[in-house]
């Protein structure tokens, strides 16, 4: 293991030589200021960031593994910290032997999975057993919530799912990404297909999922969802894990789901912060907040359309508007996948679109009705993101 992680960081081209990884587990309670203070790294490298690039160092969360690297004399030469699971902190001594700080992608490869099955128990529980892959089964149900009843299923159907996951040094990481789930119920297949995060149903109407509003109706949207892009010009990685929608300060900031309260305070570089846990491991975060509306703390119940606090611009923020996060077990997503006002229907351009992945998708399933064999159950599936 380690091997290979040295294997890896050589070949990305990482300047000092390396004779030691060390991975640890960030702990509850550390910002990334007192994790610098503590090491002697100095904390310019965070103070000289963008206002933006700050931001995304708040998303550090507790129970993160990452890994300090060190040279021939015991000094940390690299540290490396996974933000979500498309891009990781990336603290190294430059040429001039100072520390630096950028962000920098998480490598990983996409496997690809095709799983047929009969169905003689619940499907959640078919899935598991084939796969060991509760999250899998998890997104099965979900796809297929809105549009059927399990109950009605007969031992001897079937059911299919084209998905992929994401793989780094031998650990499966994240959400499995399905592309199309099939159930075969009394001769009929019935089809979800996955098309731009979002599920359709085989006449390319959105079928209902777990459904969020937004947090504050009507707002605009200055800055939108992005895992990871390179910029061209700045010649380094960006990323954005939320969607900013502009507000004045004192707007009303209402919760987008039921839940329960799960943090109210500040948080690095999102200012004054709340976030809602809600059910199926789906998290909220509203940050920059000017302030909280009254009884809104930790562990209180909250529903849909509640209001919980202020649009301010309070931690690093260039002016008045809403940060709101989406995270499914911790992983940061797209808010607006899940943020709907209205089930929408495909225009006429994304239709042709979908029809073509839909074939595609099609002929997949339908291939793995002849000699398929099922992967082997997957060994080990790491819930928080690591390099
Ligand atoms: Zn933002």
């Amino acid at each position: 293991m380690k091997k290979f992680i040295l294997f890896i960081l050589t070949f990305m081209n990482l300047y000092a030589a390396t004779t030691s990884v060390e991975e640890l587990t960030w702990p509850q309670g550390d910002t990334f200021l007192t994790f610098l203070e503590r090491h002697n790294i100095p904390l310019s490298i965070y103070y000289n960031l963008s206002g933006e690039d700050k931001e995304l160092a708040s998303e550090l969360s507790a129970g993160t593994k990452f890994q300090i690297l060190r040279d021939t004399n015991d000094n940390i030469s690299q540290i490396l910290i996974p933000i979500s699971n498309e891009i990781q902190i990336h603290v190294f001594k430059d040429f001039n032997d100072d520390y630096s700080l950028d962000f920098i992608p998480i490598v990983y490869e996409n496997e690809n999975f095709i799983l047929n099955v009969e169905i003689n128990d619940s499907p959640y529980r078919e899935i598991k057993r084939a796969t060991n892959d509760e999250a899998l089964a998890n997104s099965f149900n979900k796809a297929f919530s809105g549009s059927m009843n399990f109950k009605t299923l007969q031992k001897g159907d079937r059911l299919a799912i084209v998905y992929e996951r994401k793989k780094r040094l031998g650990r499966y990481i994240g959400e499995p990404n399905i592309k199309v789930a099939m159930i075969e119920t009394r001769g009929k297949k019935n089809y979800i297909y996955k098309f731009n995060d979002v599920f359709y149903n085989a006449n390319g109407k959105e079928v209902e999922n777990f459904l969020l509003t937004r947090p504050i109706p009507n707002a605009r949207i200055s800055s939108r969802f992005n895992p990871k892009r390179f910029h061209p010009v700045l010649k380094r990685y960006r990323a954005h894990l939320g969607t900013d929608y502009a507000a004045p300060r004192g707007t009303k900031i209402y919760a987008a789901g039921d839940g329960v309260v799960s943090f109210v305070g500040t948080k690095g570089g999102y200012g004054k912060t709340v976030t809602i846990q809600h059910s199926s491991g789906y998290m909220t975060l509203y940050a920059h907040v000017n302030g909280y509306a009254k009884g809104i703390k930790k562990g209180k119940k909250v529903k849909k359309g509640q209001l919980i606090a202020y649009v301010g611009s309070t931690g690093l923020s260039t002016g008045p508007h809403l940060h709101f996060g989406l995270y499914k077990n911790g992983n940061a997503i797209n808010p607006e996948s899940i943020v709907k006002i209205t089930k929408s229907e495909l225009s006429k351009s994304k239709k042709i679109e979908f029809n073509k992945l839909k074939e595609s998708l099609n002929s997949q399933i339908q291939a793995s009705f002849q000699n398929h064999t099922n992967k082997a159950p997957l060994e080990e599936i790491a819930n928080i993101t690591e390099i």
